[in-house]
């Protein structure tokens, strides 16, 4: 292991602020000339850290997720939890920036020492900021963050992805007008172990009970997860601006983490979890050593030309490239 990777390990480890900074941008590096030092970093930091609890938090935006995880992140602390904020943008896939995890939205948050926030990484893909997020919960664990949360917002994929890589899925919900369900997809009220209706304060709070007896309904029709205790998927109302219910709310994720630690149904999720991870990673890494290499490069190219006017099928174009890349004559790592 080279010197800088080492000595970023020990800082990782040792819980400084500067250096995990530095480790998560080594991660997110674009440049593949900084890939196997950012393995070799993760591979110093081991397996994680079994103890943690990782949250998946979404909502749309205006909901109030800033300022819930403010309150909570500072509520946490006081407790004695180190909490990592990390986030998962959809957006910063396209236009290359990130809008969620902006410090000025969680501020006192941000500068307790006990927090890290960390804004979504900017990649070219949702696939390639999914990637990038698994391994910096990596990292801030190693630097001791025992509850991480990450935050999406509520345009479909990105919550699938964030619940892939979570120990419990909250979504965040503002009060209804009328009685209509907010148009939230049945594929994201399915990963949410726990609906809460935010704004319940001044105004809105009768607004927010009606929303969540709506939600409390749709959720008792759903399939209840078998190893978990009677109640879950739950639905409860808090208010971020005032505290209201945020207790109660913590102790909703608490009871259901630590049945779920208790069944086992943890521990197998993580390992559920590892493998898709793995097998996502080996198509990942698949797809950059093609687009990487030369000739398959031109290859694929070809291919996709071939394709696109009929001259091969998907599965005979898709055959010729592995052959080439079985043939190894163009793997670069084996020059
Ligand atoms: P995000 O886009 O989901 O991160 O939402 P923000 O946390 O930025 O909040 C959006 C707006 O809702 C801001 O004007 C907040 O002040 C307001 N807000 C957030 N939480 C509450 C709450 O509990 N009650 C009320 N009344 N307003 C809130």
């Amino acid at each position: 292991m080279d010197d800088r990777v080492e000595t970023l390990a020990t800082g990782v480890r040792a819980g400084e602020r500067r250096a995990l900074a530095k480790a998560i941008t080594l991660i997110e590096s674009r440049r593949p000339q900084d890939r196997p030092a950012a393995e070799a970093l993760l591979a110093a930091l081991g397996t994680g850290d079994g103890d943690s609890l990782r949250i998946g938090l979404t909502g749309t935006p205006g909901v109030g997720k800033s300022t819930f995880i403010e309150a909570l992140g500072l509520q946490l602390i006081a407790a004695g939890h180190r909490v990592a904020v990390l986030a998962v943008d959809p957006s910063s896939a396209r236009s290359g920036g990130s809008i969620l995890g902006d410090k000025t939205r969680m501020e006192r948050l941000s500068r307790a020492p006990e927090a890290f926030i960390r804004p979504s990484p900017a990649q070219d893909q949702l696939g390639g900021v999914a990637r990038r997020t698994r391994e910096t919960i990596r990292l801030v664990e190693a630097a001791g963050h025992d509850i991480v949360l990450v935050e999406t917002v509520g345009v479909g994929q990105s919550e699938t992805l964030v619940a892939g890589m979570t120990d419990i899925f909250v979504l965040l919900l503002a009060p209804a007008g009328g009685d209509e369900l907010q148009g939230v997809k049945r594929g994201i009220m399915e990963l949410a172990d726990l609906v809460l209706v935010n704004k319940a304060d001044g105004a809105l709070e009768s607004q927010a009970r009606a929303t969540r007896a709506d939600y409390a309904g749709a959720l008792r029709l759903m399939r209840p997860r078998p190893d978990d205790p009677p109640g879950y998927p739950a639905a409860l109302t808090v208010s971020a601006a005032t505290g209201a219910g945020l207790p109660e709310a913590w102790q909703a994720v608490e009871r259901l983490a630590r049945a779920r630690s208790a069944s086992g149904a943890r521990a197998r999720r993580r390992a559920e979890q590892d493998l898709s991870w793995f097998r996502e990673e080996l198509l990942a890494m698949l797809r950059d050593h093609v687009a990487c290499a030369p000739r398959l490069a031109r290859l694929g190219a070809a291919l996709e030309s071939d394709i696109a006017q009929g001259h091969r099928t998907p599965p005979a174009a898709a055959a010729a490239l592995m052959r080439a890349l079985l043939s190894g004559r163009d793997d670069p790592g084996a020059a």
